[in-house]
């Protein structure tokens, strides 16, 4: 059986193109005692894909060149010679940019059973999945908010922060974000519940941005659940409040090369705020209780979730780029069968 499959195959000087990656048909090796072979339904897309398509110095080693793009699936298993798994199973691992996955079950945790019965096999990506854990820890375990605090999160209608949004307004706290464009801010206010959402590309600097946080966020912030970097964090870091907290989970705006400069680094000593940097995989032991958390929240109704969803293999790279420039909205996937 053919397996078709992108590999990365030249790293990126700035900003990806669909050209760093190539389609490689190849046959399916037949399966080995202790092995899974998953039929993958989607293939998650995100950022951190952008920092290991690069050599730079990270806390990951590169994604190797002419190998398959490493990155989260979910897919359901036909055929198992591992006793833990049968065909039928839905499962969760990182199966790469690939239609088919054959994966090594005896190593602990590379295949992680789902149950699709309240919970669609996509969220196991997205909201109860790497990026939902993401939200939760960065809000609970760095900014630990307070009912009646104000928690602010910058891409506000993606993935990771849509939920960090959600889980504050179930805090108590005000909540405020930040979005590219008047849609996605009215979807983050209407659908999600946010109390305020700003459109960033309606400000050119920090300093009009800060003006119009300072409204938005009148009794100042407290929590920023930072994920973008550039004139957000720096307009934000303005708002901040005594002993404010900013988890600092991503820097979307400087992932390409982009500068993504601290221009006014002050209030981080005279608001003595906390600034601590996360990579939500070093962070395994809290995984069970957020995914039990999340999970029963998307169940119920409680955590909404939005997918953007590319349709086909061939059009992951396209996809990929996209997300890097804010084309997405919701959580990025692509659809395989
Ligand atoms: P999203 O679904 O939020 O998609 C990325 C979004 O980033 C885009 O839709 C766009 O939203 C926004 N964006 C891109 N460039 C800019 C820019 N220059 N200025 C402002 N916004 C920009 O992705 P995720 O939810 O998956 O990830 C969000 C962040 O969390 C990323 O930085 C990611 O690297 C980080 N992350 C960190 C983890 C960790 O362990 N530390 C784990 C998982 C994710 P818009 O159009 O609204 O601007």
């Amino acid at each position: 059986m053919i397996n078709r499959q992108l590999h990365l195959v030249s790293r990126p000087p700035a900003e990806p193109t669909v050209d760093n990656f190539r389609l490689v048909e190849a046959a399916l090796p037949a399966l080995q005692d202790g092995q899974v072979l998953v039929r993958h339904h989607y293939m998650s897309l995100d950022p951190y894909m952008r920092g290991r398509m690069s050599e730079a110095k990270s806390y990951a080693t590169p994604q190797p060149l002419n190998a398959v793009m490493q990155g989260g699936t979910v897919g359901v298993v036909e055929q198992s010679r591992h006793p833990a798994f049968a065909a039928g199973d839905s499962v969760v691992g990182m199966g790469g940019w690939q239609e088919w996955g054959v994966v090594d079950a005896t190593q602990p945790g590379v295949l992680r059973k789902v149950d699709t019965r309240q919970v669609p096999l996509s969220a196991y990506l997205g909201a109860v999945g790497m990026p939902g854990v993401t939200a939760w820890y960065g809000l609970n375990k760095i900014i630990e908010p307070q009912a009646g605090e104000t928690v602010f999160v910058s891409a506000a209608s993606g993935a990771v922060g849509a939920v960090v949004g959600q889980l504050a307004k179930a805090r108590g706290c005000r909540v405020v974000g930040v979005a590219g464009g008047p849609e996605k801010c009215r979807y983050v206010t209407e659908e999600l519940g946010f109390d305020a959402c700003l459109d960033h590309r309606a400000y050119a600097d920090p300093a009009t941005l800060g003006a119009a946080l300072a409204q938005a966020c009148p009794q100042g912030i407290d929590g920023n659940f930072e994920n973008v970097g550039g004139i957000v964090l720096d307009a934000v870091l303005g708002q901040m409040n005594p002993f404010g907290r900013v988890a600092v989970c991503g820097l979307i705006a400087g992932y390409s090369g982009a500068p993504v400069a601290i221009s006014n680094p002050r209030p981080i000593l005279t608001m003595r705020l906390k600034l601590q940097g996360f990579i939500v995989s070093e962070h395994m032991d809290v995984w069970p209780q957020a995914l039990k958390e999340l999970g029963e929240g998307v169940a119920a109704g409680r955590i909404r979730i939005r997918e953007s969803i590319a349709q086909g293999l061939e059009a992951a790279p396209e996809a990929f780029i996209g997300l890097l420039k804010g084309r997405n909205f919701g959580k990025q996937l692509v659809k395989l069968v």
